[in-house]
């Protein structure tokens, strides 16, 4: 390989608003066969909105909200800051809880006044032993008169009650449709990889065209995810925003950081997308393939 045709790859992907962490990122990405896209923060905007309530009998909404608020300090998920500004909209005063912990693509958990207090999905109360109720239908969280992606639900126990549910919405970026069907153009194969439920991804598939989906993925799970991919003769391009998908960037033969994610991702990324939009990733799959040729 010339490094004069890399240099100037690089330099090119700089004014497209891609930055190239080395030389052998640049080599390495002419041969992507498969693009893993994360959900959240990467298709969607990544800014939620706890738009519904749904306390059990006996527990109002305001009650629901203020034990999920005070246990949602502990974490720093999108999740846990769209519960909190729910909260402070309403003027709920937030108690303090003892021993707060995040559990990264679960939930958080925390002990409020003596008593065990946990908000995440449906597989970390069932951990817990909390009897909660069935997954939502897909249908139900179909709902394509709007640009929203499907909500995603997160559970409330307090003791080991159900307290409710809090649904909260994300919306898809406008140019998501464009842009996978650029890749697909590209002659790429995309995967959805997320740690929502298989409902809500599904939802977002179908509206973005994208091939297969890959749910309920743990963060600790996302990496070998990649390499069962890699396994079946791919060479995988993961984009991510960094939070909860460290490592499944470094294990991809390509990683992809949108320039919002975490400094984690950063490290962990051979590409930086520094422009604020989808077809970044598409001009990033070209740019390679073009230094690639001008060097052979
Ligand atoms: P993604 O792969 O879409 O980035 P995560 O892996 O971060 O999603 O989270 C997966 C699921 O775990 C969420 O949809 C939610 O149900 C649950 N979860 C994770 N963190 C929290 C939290 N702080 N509060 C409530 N639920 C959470
Ligand atoms: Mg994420």
């Amino acid at each position: 390989a010339t490094p004069t045709a890399l240099m100037v790859g690089i330099g090119r992907g700089a004014t497209l608003g891609i930055l190239v962490k080395g030389q052998d990122a640049l080599e390495a990405s002419g041969t992507i066969t498969t693009v893993v896209l994360d959900k959240t923060g990467t298709l969607t905007t990544g800014s939620m909105t706890a738009h519904r309530l749904a306390p059990v009998d006996g527990v109002t909404e305001q009650e629901l909200l203020a034990v999920a608020a005070a246990v949602e300090r502990g974490s720093e998920h999108i999740i846990a800051r769209a519960i909190l500004t729910a909260a402070e909209n309403r003027g709920i005063e937030i108690a303090p809880v003892a021993g707060l912990t995040a559990h990264p693509g679960r939930g958080a958990s925390g002990q409020l006044h003596g008593e065990p207090v946990l908000v995440g999905s449906r597989a970390f109360l069932l951990d817990h032993a909390i009897d909660v109720p069935d997954e939502p239908d897909a249908a139900d969280n179909l709902d394509n008169s709007t640009g929203q992606a499907a909500e995603t639900s997160v559970l409330v126990a307090r003791g080991r009650l159900l307290l409710g549910r809090i649904g909260l919405r994300d919306t898809i970026k406008r140019d998501a449709r464009t842009a996978v069907a650029a890749l697909h153009a590209q002659g790429m194969k995309t995967v959805l990889l997320t740690g929502d439920t298989p409902a809500a991804a599904a939802s977002v598939a179908a509206r973005l065209g994208i091939d297969t989906v890959l749910a309920g993925v743990l963060p600790a799970q996302k990496a070998d995810a990649i390499r069962s991919l890699q396994d079946s003769g791919d060479r995988v391009a993961m984009v991510g925003d960094g939070i909860n998908d460290a490592v499944a960037l470094a294990a991809a033969d390509l990683g992809l950081a949108m320039v919002s994610g975490s400094d984690i991702a950063l490290k962990s990324a051979d590409i930086i997308l520094v422009r604020d939009d989808l077809a970044v990733i598409p001009d990033a799959i070209a740019l390679s393939r073009r230094t690639l040729r001008t060097i052979k």
